[in-house]
C-alpha cells in the first residue's frame, strides 16, 4: 500500500504576521511546529509536506490547492489563536464533512489534550467553521489553535521550547494515530569500514607469519590463556586482567627466586 501524503500547513506567513502578542509572531510560532511535527514524522511510513517552509505569504486558496493538487489524503492547518481567550481548539469546515475528517479531527484534537492536560490548558472542544482551507480542500481536513498569543499564561507556554516541542509531539502522535502510521525501521549505526588487518611490518617474507590464532595458542601453552579463544573473539577487562595477572605471578616468582 503506497504511503499517505499528509499537507501540513503552517498558518500565515510572510506580509501575514497573523495574530500578535508577548513579543510573539503567529506566523512563525506555526511554521516552527509545523517542521517538527515534519520532522517527527519522518520517522515513519507516511509522506508529508509543508504548505511554506519558509517566511513566505501564500494565500488561504493557494494552500488548499496545493494539497488538492497533490491528491493529499489528509490536511492539518496549525494556528495559534488571539482575542483575549485562553486555551485549545479544533476546527472542520461546518459544510458537510466525511465521516473520516470527524474521526481524523476527534484523535487529532484529543492526543493533542493529553499533552495540554498537564499544563492545565482549557479544552474549548472541537468545532466548526467556514475556513477557506477547510472549505476549499478535498480531503479530511482539520484547523487546530493552538492557545493564545496575546493571553500572558498562553504565550508564556508558547514561548517555553519543551512546551513547543511536547506539543508538536503531541500533533505528531494524533496523526500517527488517527492514520495508523507504522514505524519505518530504524536505520541500524552505519557498519565501521573494516579496518584492513594491520600490514606486519618488517621485509615481506615474514608477512606469512601473522597467526593471530598461532599468538593464542602459544599463549595458552605457556599457561597464559586457560580455555580455547578464537583469535578474533573479543576481549573482556576480567579476561584481560586475568592473563595479565598470570604474567604479574610469572615475573614475580622470576623476581623472587
Ligand atoms: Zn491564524
Amino acid at each position: 500500500m503506497p504511503n499517505k501524503l499528509v499537507v501540513l500547513d503552517p498558518g500565515h506567513g510572510g506580509r501575514d504576521s497573523g495574530a500578535t502578542g508577548n513579543g510573539l509572531l503567529e506566523k512563525n510560532i506555526t511554521l516552527d511546529i509545523a517542521k517538527r511535527v515534519a520532522a517527527r514524522l519522518a520517522a515513519y511510513n507516511v509522506n508529508v509536506r509543508l504548505t511554506r517552509d519558509n517566511d513566505t505569504y501564500i494565500s488561504l486558496s493557494a494552500r488548499a490547492n496545493f494539497a488538492n493538487h497533490l491528491g493529499a489524503d489528509y490536511f492539518l492547518s496549525i494556528h495559534i489563536n488571539a482575542g483575549g481567550g485562553t486555551g485549545f481548539e479544533s476546527y472542520i469546515y461546518n459544510g458537510p464533512v466525511s465521516p473520516e475528517t470527524s474521526r481524523f479531527r476527534s484523535i487529532i484534537h484529543r492526543n493533542i489534550m493529553n499533552f495540554l492536560d498537564d499544563y492545565g490548558v482549557v479544552n474549548r472542544g472541537e468545532k466548526t467553521a467556514n475556513f477557506a482551507v477547510l472549505r476549499e480542500t478535498g480531503m479530511p481536513a482539520v484547523l487546530i489553535e493552538n492557545l493564545f498569543i496575546d493571553t500572558a499564561k498562553d504565550a508564556a507556554l508558547l514561548k517555553d521550547p519543551e512546551f513547543i516541542n511536547g506539543l508538536s509531539e503531541a500533533i505528531t502522535g494524533g496523526i500517527v494515530w488517527a492514520l495508523n502510521l507504522t514505524a519505518k525501521p530504524t536505520t541500524p549505526a552505519p557498519t565501521p569500514t573494516p579496518q584492513p588487518t594491520p600490514a606486519p611490518t618488517g621485509p615481506p617474507e615474514t608477512v606469512s607469519s601473522w597467526d593471530p590464532q598461532g599468538e593464542v595458542a602459544k599463549l595458552k601453552e605457556a599457561g597464559f590463556i586457560v580455555d580455547d579463544h578464537p583469535a578474533d573473539a573479543p576481549l573482556t577487562w576480567g579476561e584481560f586482567a586475568a592473563v595479565m595477572n598470570r604474567l604479574i605471578n610469572v615475573l614475580n616468582i622470576k623476581n623472587n627466586s
